[in-house]
């Protein structure tokens, strides 16, 4: 019974427009201090995003994932998203984005 609970929590993935690119397309797209090392290909991801069918469900799964995460725990384009830019959704205090300008 747990079993077929998890499959349908993730059964969103098996229609994702990156399946099987996710960490060429999508993780490999920002060097470790987060900048964008490869600009096509955050150009290609967004574009992949733009086109995908569970789009909705991926931001609502990457948003309870890294929900109160800082920006450096968060990794790669989701939802058609950048890390900043989601940490920025997710309502970051405006004190953590100044620490980060320092
Ligand atoms: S929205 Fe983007 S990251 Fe999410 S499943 Fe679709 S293509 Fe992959």
């Amino acid at each position: 019974m747990t079993g077929e609970r998890a499959d349908t929590r993730t059964l969103w993935l098996e229609s994702a427009a990156c399946r099987g690119l996710t960490f060429w397309l999508y993780e490999n797209v920002f060097d470790d201090e987060g900048n964008v090392r490869d600009g096509v290909a955050l150009r290609s991801a967004l574009c992949y995003c733009d086109n995908c069918p569970v789009i909705d469900e991926c931001e609502d799964t990457v948003t309870e994932q890294e929900r109160g995460k800082p920006l450096e725990d968060r990794f790669g384009v989701c939802a058609g998203m950048t890390p900043h830019e989601r940490w920025v959704a997710d309502g970051s205090p405006v004190s953590d984005l100044e620490s980060l300008e320092d």
